[in-house]
């Protein structure tokens, strides 16, 4: 049973996703119980190793992890597509955002094409997009 993280890291976490939906145009999921979950795996992240890493994804060393920029909340993948795979940030309907994926990437391969519902706002990293799918191929995370 993981543990529970402390209220200062929930606290953060939690102000993290209201002021960044409102940021990029995302919702978070009318799913009962998904933000809450992914909330505290990040909050987890956050006491572990002192960052919000994904809590969606398996690291061999999180410390060695959070040196890179790319699974910190909001990850490289959100901040260029605005594809969350943990369904953080999502539209109304739940569904994770993948209009701006590029083709062969997972999420769409998974959910096909879901709209963007506020293109004009969000992406702030979407001149990175070369670079990581560079580093896609080289460094699989
Ligand atoms: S996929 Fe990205 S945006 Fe979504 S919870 Fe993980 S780090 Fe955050």
């Amino acid at each position: 049973m993981p543990e529970q993280p402390s209220e200062k890291a929930m606290q953060r976490m939690r102000r993290l996703v209201e002021n960044f939906t409102k940021k990029s145009g995302s919702y978070t999921s009318p799913v009962e119980g998904v933000t809450e979950s992914v909330i505290l795996g990040l909050a987890q992240n956050v006491d572990e190793v002192g960052r919000p890493l994904c809590p969606c994804r398996f690291y061999p060393d999180k410390t060695e992890e959070v040196k890179h920029r790319t699974w910190i909340c909001p990850c490289d993948d959100m901040q260029i597509y605005k594809y969350c795979h943990c369904l953080l940030f999502v539209d109304k309907e739940g569904m994770p955002i993948t209009e701006h994926l590029p083709e062969d990437h997972e999420g769409k391969e998974m959910y096909g094409l879901i709209e963007d519902p506020h293109p004009d706002k969000g992406r702030a990293l979407r001149n990175k997009a070369e670079e990581r799918e560079i580093e896609r191929r080289e460094r699989p995370s």
